[in-house]
């Protein structure tokens, strides 16, 4: 790798990478955007199947909707800038630039319904939105503007000083050298990799809120974690069944075939997901499994992908799909302002990796795409106008890149495992203190690799160990149940678990 300068330097190729990666771009600035990735699959947005949420001509009802899901802690101020600026941003970047064709039905466009919105307001493209807006815009950004973007290449560290970042050092292929920027724009998205059951890719380690954090910068609400009650669990992978489809009429039923969501909410099926990620996770418990009953729609027609998909995973769907919860989502993250703007001077962050406010403790289903492209928008407009200097670049530079083949897969297991049965849907107060004791001594002895050696399984490692601390503490630190956070009261002292052996 060689030693870089830009005016820009986007971290991460998601919907918010490639949005503040464009709007810097517009504003004429000389932009780089590194990603680790290699194909567009290791990135959440990918994967987005239910679609984006547009304003319509309700933004109050909008607006309210959100603030209803997060149980009245969104912050008023950001749903604002999100609501306001949907549309016309939608309709810029999505439709009039990139050129998505998302589905209509003759008389305009096909508003999806999810659940906890009060009307239908989701832009869509099959139940696959994610790919049909994520590979276009990675095309056009590449094909279309002077964006740099280099692939298969790892932000490792930020380069900081003072209080003030001035890039990062980025590693390809066993190699690093610093890449010197006027602004810095972390778009690494989310933590699902922390979790063994997620919907997120592998590649989800949580990376830039772990840079940010060791730079100094705030992050905030790390302990809303948001699992979504209907994954389908499979022999050959996880993969979501889309809010969509209990939004068309799919019913939960439990292992004695009983309906049972009336009992735990009046919105049923479409209650926010916290409320039906508990109520899951307990039917279970009690009675054997969960199934998504598909017969009273009509599944095929509606969602072709996700019947594709079924079968793909050996799925009988018209039997029922068997489902269970699965880590989704991160509400909390770095924190920013309405220009994603962190607490460090010329570092941004946008996306899941951030912490906006829009979400408070629980996030609305098909607002998330929206939040990375609106704060990709206004954060790489911003970003835009910064000059670049240089300075003496961090010392791992020297390192040696060799790490013991297993080193890394075996801590991410145990780390998984305590994610798992520690910090998953309900937490209790020795729980989360016998996991922070747990990951303080798998930090340190990444910490003691870290010292001397440099590699990218490595730093992956180092940012979930240190973002896994980060949900611990917040979790631990907040005795209130609200949102995706669950505190109950320890019942007894846990046997040992797995994970400490
Ligand atoms: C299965 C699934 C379905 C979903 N459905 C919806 C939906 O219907 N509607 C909705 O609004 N949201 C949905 N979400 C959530 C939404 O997709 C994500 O929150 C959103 O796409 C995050 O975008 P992002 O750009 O922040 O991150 P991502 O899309 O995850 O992109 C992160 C990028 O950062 C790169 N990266 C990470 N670390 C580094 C590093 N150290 N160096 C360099 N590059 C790095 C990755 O390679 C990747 O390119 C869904 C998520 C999943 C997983």
């Amino acid at each position: 790798m060689e030693r870089q300068e830009t005016d820009v330097l986007v971290v991460g190729a998601g919907i918010a990478g490639l949005s503040a990666a464009l709007a810097a771009d517009r504003a004429g600035a000389d932009v780089t955007l590194a990603t680790k990735a290699k194909r567009p699959e290791e990135a959440s947005t990918w994967w987005a199947q239910g679609g984006i949420a547009i304003t319509r001509d309700d933004p109050e009802q909008f607006k309210q909707d959100i603030l209803d899901a997060s149980a009245g802690t969104a912050e008023e101020d950001a749903v604002d800038v999100l609501v306001e600026n949907a549309t016309g941003t939608i309709r810029d970047v999505l439709v009039e630039t990139v050129g998505i064709e998302f589905d209509t039905n003759g008389e305009g466009f096909d508003y999806g319904q999810e659940a906890a919105h009060e009307q239908p307001r989701i832009l869509h493209v099959n139940a696959e939105t994610g790919k049909h807006i994520h590979v276009p815009f990675l095309n056009y950004v590449a094909d279309e503007t002077d964006v740099t973007i280099l692939e298969d290449t790892a932000a490792l560290e930020l380069v900081r000083h003072e209080g003030r970042v001035y890039g990062a050092v980025l590693e390809r292929d066993g190699e690093w050298a610093p890449t010197f920027a006027g602004a810095t724009v972390l778009a690494t998205g989310g933590v699902g990799a922390l979790y063994p059951r997620s919907t997120n890719p592998d590649s989800a380690t949580g990376d830039g809120i772990a840079m940010a954090a060791l730079a100094g910068a705030d992050v905030e609400d790390m302990e809303y974690v948001q699992f979504h009650p209907t994954a389908c669990h499979t022999d050959s992978g996880t993969f979501l069944i889309s809010e969509a489809v209990r939004g068309e009429g799919a019913i939960l039923r439990n292992g004695d075939g009983e309906r049972f969501m009336p009992e735990y909410h009046e919105d049923a099926e479409l209650a926010p997901r916290d409320v039906v990620a508990r109520a899951v996770e307990t039917e279970r418990e009690a009675t054997g499994e969960v199934v998504l009953d598909v017969s009273e729609i009509e599944f095929e027609s509606e969602f072709p992908d996700l019947a594709k998909k079924c079968e793909e995973h050996g799925v009988d769907w018209q039997s029922s799909i068997p489902i269970a919860p699965a880590q989704h989502f991160l509400c909390g993250g770095i924190d920013v302002d309405d220009r994603g703007r962190a607490s460090l001077d010329r570092l941004y962050a946008v996306g899941e990796c951030s912490r906006t406010g829009v979400h408070g403790a629980n996030r609305l289903a098909s607002t998330s795409l929206l939040e990375g492209l609106v704060w990709g928008q206004r954060a790489g407009e911003d970003a835009a106008g910064n000059e670049v200097e240089t300075i003496e670049p961090p010392e791992l530079l020297e390192r040696d890149p060799e790490l013991p083949a297993t080193f890394a897969r075996d801590k991410f297991r145990r780390l998984r495992r305590v994610m798992d049965e520690m910090i998953g849907i309900e937490r209790t107060p020795a729980g989360l203190k016998r996991a922070q004791a747990i990951l303080r001594r798998l930090k340190g002895e990444v910490d003691a690799y870290i010292r001397t050696r440099t590699s990218r399984s490595l730093y992956e490692l180092r940012s979930a160990s240190i973002v896994s601390l980060l949900i611990s503490h917040a979790a631990a630190e907040n005795d209130q149940s609200v949102g995706c956070h669950c505190i109950v009261e320890d019942e007894k002292e846990p046997a040992e678990s797995a994970a400490e052996q």
